[in-house]
């Protein structure tokens, strides 16, 4: 047995036969031609790349139809990239000056592309280049006539292993036939593993060396909750994922049972459960959950297949769309775009040449430094403010006097606003992000400054222990559960009760079932989470009492390491709820 960690990217649990998807992708039956043949060469090409355009489109309008026009945008820029008259140029050139086959020519153009991006070493770079992998593919398949891609003629269950897969691939894929995906490369902010994301495909990306440890039908285990890929499991873990597998399977019962329940504790202490979304149309995965609002809508996502800023339009529609969906009643949370680092990045004339982007000019602090960027989001969201519950949220403050410039530049808008005489809510409530160790630190001065708090531990874990939230080799060290986070959380938790303020846990430790009780105990009563998540946490809250689960935190304080904390917790999560997803 061998266990892999990634980064978990949509969640849920398969079990199943491992389909190793080919690295190579499609063999090149001849490099060069004669001479004399290059003017009907460049006719084959342009009738391939005719009917590679016309896939394109057809994926398009297919797409656009099943999951939202945002995301059909990638293969109508796919289509335009192939008719692009340099990379067309260049291509015929090297039919007509090198000789070259047509396939070997779009090959060979197109890697040189996709090697460049790649080597800027920055996962929207390495998404494009996915995107050039994708469309070389197309263009081939029918140069060489063979059918486009396996993976939509499946006709077995199957769990399926690649190095990476392009934004069509699994935009592709059969959810009745690919139980799960798991791939070597790729991070969160990738095209493919939001698509996965969409079509509720349990998947886990960025595993680094896979496909070397395993062969085409070994048993595969993929965990999508907490990035856990598991080969030839042995019978115990099979069997505990088996169980597992089944409360999944079992998810649309136990949704419809929970949906209209409160999260509320044996002994009636009410929590609030909400969601995280990336896109306006996963308000309808929060509704479908009951979940109480979105805790968390991160806006960068705004940024997906744009090569420029969003307009203010175009983002006031965007939350006007998930207002409309939530309702006037239920809290949506609007965090102002935390671009930068991992996150997804277009803006050629704010790239930056930084040696450590998760410490440089990221989130809040390049927005502090693009007023006009910064000025159009805040217009935005305060002219959506007066149709709904609407909170406005900055992430990655570091520093009290961060967190007032962003207050100051918001006044600013407020009285821009008033002289247009454009209606806002006056009273709309400002939150930070708690998710940078100095930011914990001083969370009694920012309590006094705003009107909640929302921890992203996803953040605070990497900054306290100095290990990236996405590189495998560091994973053993990076753990909610770790004492020094478990501190900060407290201390956190305590400033914003001094204060009389709210606070919530929005990052990925909030929907893993282990520390439900713990942030109870600790006396949280908001979490957002992946909304496919709620329904569990809601049964975890509705099994114990508040004096239950303040005992358990108080015992799980005590401890020294982050593999004591979590033994402790797994073992009380399970005692509380035998069936819970503890991993
Ligand atoms: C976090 O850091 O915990 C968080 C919720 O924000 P993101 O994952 O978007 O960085
Ligand atoms: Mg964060």
């Amino acid at each position: 047995m061998e266990i892999k960690r990634g980064i978990p990217v949509s969640p849920g649990v398969a079990i199943g036969p491992a389909y190793v998807v080919e690295i190579e992708g499609i063999r090149i039956p001849r490099r060069f031609i004669d001479k004399e043949k290059s003017a009907d060469e460049v006719a084959r090409l342009h009738a391939a790349v005719q009917m590679a355009v016309a896939d394109a489109h057809a994926n398009r309008d297919a797409i656009n139809e099943k999951v939202g026009k945002q995301y059909g945008a990638i293969f109508a820029a796919h289509a335009m990239l192939m008719e692009d008259p340099e990379l067309m140029r260049e291509i015929e050139q090297l039919i007509s000056q090198k000789n070259h086959s047509a396939e070997y020519a779009v090959s060979k153009a197109m890697r040189r592309h996709a090697k460049t991006l790649q080597a800027l070493n920055q996962p929207i770079f390495s998404a494009r280049a996915s995107d050039l992998f994708d469309i070389e593919k197309s263009i081939l398949s029918h140069l060489v006539g063979e059918q486009s891609d396996p993976l939509q003629d499946m006709t077995e269950p199957i769990v399926l292993l690649a190095h990476d897969l392009t934004p069509s691939q699994t935009a592709n894929l059969n959810p009745k036939m690919v139980y799960a995906f798991a791939t070597e490369a790729g991070g969160k902010a990738s095209h493919t593993a939001i698509m996965a994301g969409v079509l509720e495909i349990p998947a886990v990306v960025g595993l680094g060396r896979l496909l070397i440890d395993v062969s085409g039908g070994d048993e595969v285990i993929v965990d999508g909750n907490r990035g856990v890929v598991i080969l030839n499991p042995d019978e115990e873990t099979r069997e505990r994922y088996l169980v597992l597998q089944r409360q999944f399977g079992s998810f649309a019962k136990r949704l419809d049972e929970l949906k209209d329940l409160p999260a509320e504790t044996r002994d009636g202490v009410r929590a609030m459960l909400f969601g995280n979304i990336e896109f306006p149309q996963e308000s309808s995965h929060c509704n479908d959950r009951g979940a109480d609002g979105v805790g968390l809508y991160r806006t960068e996502f705004l940024y997906l297949n744009k090569t420029e800023d969003p307009n203010e339009s175009e983002q006031y529609e965007a939350y006007m769309s998930v207002l409309r969906a939530i309702g006037p009643n239920r809290p949506v949370v609007i965090r102002t775009m935390d671009l930068g680092a991992d996150k997804l990045f277009h803006r050629t004339d704010m790239q930056l040449d930084e040696k450590n982007p998760c410490l440089g000019l990221r989130s809040v602090r390049l927005c502090l430094r693009n007023l006009p960027l910064f000025k159009t989001q805040l217009r935005a969201i305060l002219r959506a403010s007066p149709h709904g519950d609407v909170r406005i949220m900055f992430p990655m403050i570091g520093t009290v006097m961060e967190l007032r410039q962003c207050k100051m530049i918001l006044a600013d808008v407020k009285e821009e606003l008033e002289e247009e005489r454009i209606d806002f809510n006056r009273k709309l409530p400002i939150g930070t992000m708690i998710e940078v160790p100095s930011a914990a630190l001083m969370a009694e001065e920012l309590a006094k400054e705003v009107n909640f708090f929302s921890i992203g531990t996803n953040d605070l874990i990497q900054y306290t222990l100095a290990a990236d939230r996405t590189n495998e080799h560091v994973a053993s060290l990076y753990s909610a559960g770790d004492p020094a986070v478990l501190r900060l959380i407290d201390q956190v938790i305590r400033a914003a009760g001094k204060q009389g303020i709210d606070v919530c846990v929005c990052g990925e430790m909030s929907g893993d079932p282990i520390y439900t009780i713990l942030l109870l105990g600790l006396g949280l009563r908001q979490l957002s989470m992946t909304p496919q998540s709620i329904p569990e946490i809601k049964k975890i809250i509705r099994s114990i009492t508040i004096e239950e689960a303040k005992q358990i935190s108080q015992e799980a304080m005590r401890f020294e390491t982050a593999r004591d904390v979590n033994n402790y917790l797994r073992d009380q999560t399970r005692r509380v709820l035998p069936e819970a997803v503890v991993n």
